[in-house]
């Protein structure tokens, strides 16, 4: 080894041993008299010192001409520190450098490399190795790893066995947009990168693995956000002669053990509730339920007055802001500007406070009598104080806004505190889905999602009311894992796909080796998959997975590091025999 030592490990016990450590120049502070260098690994940061008078000059100087991010190993004896640093573990010793040798000179990195840093995100992107050298980054990476250690740890322990899955395969049915990959070999035909394991996983239930997991990288092409990216990291898991209830159980398990590994909290059992509450209690199939503020309906309570807009509306419905009477003109018209951004697209907000001595006041006063206004209050259990915030309109896109603005209030109010953590299962989520544009029937979950039994009568009249066998777990308003029991039956799966617009043959063509598979003895089975890079950023407190994935890509799926994609020669297009057409300046961006 070139060290005995790491620059996190020496302490006042080891005053008087002579070490080797070898790492980073991450600051050099040189006072004339005394010089200081703060050496860094993985580990930590050793002080060293150089001192006038006692170090040999030659080795001052060498010293004195190093810069930041020399890779350096120095021999030298570890002393008490004059003035110590309790800030840091190895802050009470220094070592006295009785020799130095440079592994490796560095350039001046174009940043600051240290837990405050002066460099942008596009810099520390382009330079993601130097980034990743920080303190906060590095650890990061290192709760990815515990939390994979540990989610292997509870699924082996479980009998689950990890089997892996090919990345060239052809299109699964995920709904999203497949990155495909052209074959040489075979002219004209492309792979595409699995969306999911979801087929493979199924077929491994055919084969008689009747506990699969598998943490795996799955691709979607999709427009990006703080929480997407183009690769992303499943725990993705498939059980045989199971139900919902196994399941839902099996992976509670699993969240339980995180938590407490992780984290060291002990999480309660995970309340359930059904796809239908979630919407009219919170407008999502995501509720962040940190916090209450559930949606109160005032339709019975609200028509028939004389304003128009309430009268006119599907659905009347709103949320007690409590504690924010106070909030000012400005801060009321700020809510009604939020509420009417186009991305969430509602017409305006009514409000009604309630004063301290129980009175309550509106904006529309003129429709309502204070004894009306009182019933408002009661129907939201306020007290004096408190902020009731009314949208109208058609009742999906009124509970769609009220959810953000309820998300809003929750976060202007604090009470979405990263260090609390609520987590629930979302259960009956509606098996299709109505696609306005296209006409026709989507998946919620996926085609293979199983209907409840109990709904299959509605399969002709009412398709849409079939609720599934799905389930999502949310914490946080996050939905970190989602799966459903499976069909198993080659029948119901043909029917599935007619109900989804699949023609007998595409349905053949896409998934025939599946429905064939079913033929041969398949077994009652379902599953889950986990966003992974989800989990850790829920773990780390942070809204973005990038800061958790070694090396991301940035929003226009760009991995500005190695610049990725970008064009290739012209010699391998015509291997793959693709001839690209002309491509427009609006197309490029
Ligand atoms: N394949 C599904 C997904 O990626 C999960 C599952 O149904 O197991 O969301």
């Amino acid at each position: 080894m070139l060290r005995t030592h790491t620059c996190g490990e020496l302490r006042i016990d080891n005053v008087g041993e002579e070490v080797i450590l070898a790492g980073w120049v991450q600051r050099l502070r040189d006072k004339g008299g005394m010089l200081w260098i703060d050496l860094r690994d993985r580990y930590g940061i050793t002080q060293l010192s150089f001192e006038e008078g006692m170090t040999p000059e030659a080795l001052l100087n060498q010293a004195r001409s190093l810069g930041r991010e020399f890779v350096i190993r120095v021999v030298g004896k570890v002393i008490e520190r004059e003035s110590k640093n309790d800030k840091i573990p190895t802050g009470a010793i220094e070592l006295k450098v009785t020799k130095l040798e440079v592994l490796n000179a560095a350039k001046l990195p174009p940043f600051m490399i240290e837990d405050e840093t002066d460099g942008g995100d596009d810099l520390r992107m382009k330079y993601r190795y130097l980034d990743l050298r920080r303190n906060p980054v590095r650890r990061n990476l290192e709760l990815r790893h515990r939390v994979m250690r540990e989610t292997r740890n509870y699924l082996d322990g479980h009998y689950f066995i990890e089997v892996e899955t090919p990345v060239l395969i052809k299109s699964t049915p995920e709904g999203a947009r497949d990155f495909v990959v052209p074959s040489r070999m075979n002219p004209g035909e492309f792979y595409a990168l699995p969306q999911s394991p979801q087929t493979f996983k199924q077929l491994l239930m055919v084969s008689g693995f009747d506990k699969y997991y598998q943490i795996v990288k799955c691709f979607r092409d999709e427009d990006l956000r703080a929480d997407r990216q183009p690769e992303f990291t499943q725990i993705d898991c498939e059980l045989s002669f199971v139900t919902q209830e196994d399941i839902l159980n099996t992976f509670e398990g699993l969240i339980h053990h995180l938590f407490q590994k992780v984290k060291g909290i002990d999480l309660p059992k995970l309340p359930r509730m059904t796809y239908a509450d979630a919407m009219r209690l919170y407008g999502s199939d995501k509720p962040d339920t940190r916090f209450g503020m559930q949606f109160v309906e005032l339709n019975n309570l609200v028509k028939n007055k004389g304003f128009k807009v309430f009268d006119d509306a599907e659905l009347i419905v709103g949320i007690n802001a409590t504690g924010a009477s106070s909030y000012t003109r400005k801060q009321l018209d700020e809510l009604t500007d939020f509420v009417k951004r186009p991305q969430i697209g509602a017409t305006g907000l009514v409000y009604a406070r309630v004063n301290e001595d129980g009175s309550v006041k509106s904006s529309v006063d003129k429709f309502y009598s204070p004894e009306d206004l009182a019933e408002w209050a009661a129907a939201f259990n306020a007290k004096p104080g408190d902020l009731l915030l009314v949208l109208a309109g058609g009742k999906d896109k009124t509970r769609k806004a009220l959810n953000e603005l309820r998300l809003e209030m929750g976060t202007r109010l604090g009470l979405r505190n990263k260090d609390t953590f609520s987590a629930l299962w979302v259960v009956d989520f509606p098996l299709l889905e109505w696609d306005e544009e296209a006409g026709r029937f989507h998946a919620m979950h996926h085609p293979f999602t199983s209907p409840k039994p109990e709904d299959l009568e509605l399969i002709d009249d009412r398709p849409s009311d079939i609720r599934a066998n799905a389930y999502d777990m949310v914490i946080n308003g996050v939905e970190v894992g989602g799966g459903s029991i499976r069909i198993h039956d080659r029948r119901l799966q043909e029917q599935m796909f007619r109900l989804l617009g699949f023609s007998n043959d595409e349905a053949k063509a896409q998934f025939g080796f599946l429905m064939e598979a079913f033929e041969y003895g398949a077994p009652p089975h379902g599953g889950i998959a986990f966003g992974f890079d989800r989990l850790c950023s829920i773990f780390g407190g942070s809204d973005s997975i990038r800061d958790y994935i070694a090396f991301p890509k940035n929003n226009s799926g760009r991995d500005v590091m190695i610049d990725a994609p970008s064009p290739i020669a012209d010699a391998q297009l015509d291997e793959l025999h693709i001839k690209l057409r002309n491509i427009t300046a609006s197309e490029k961006k």
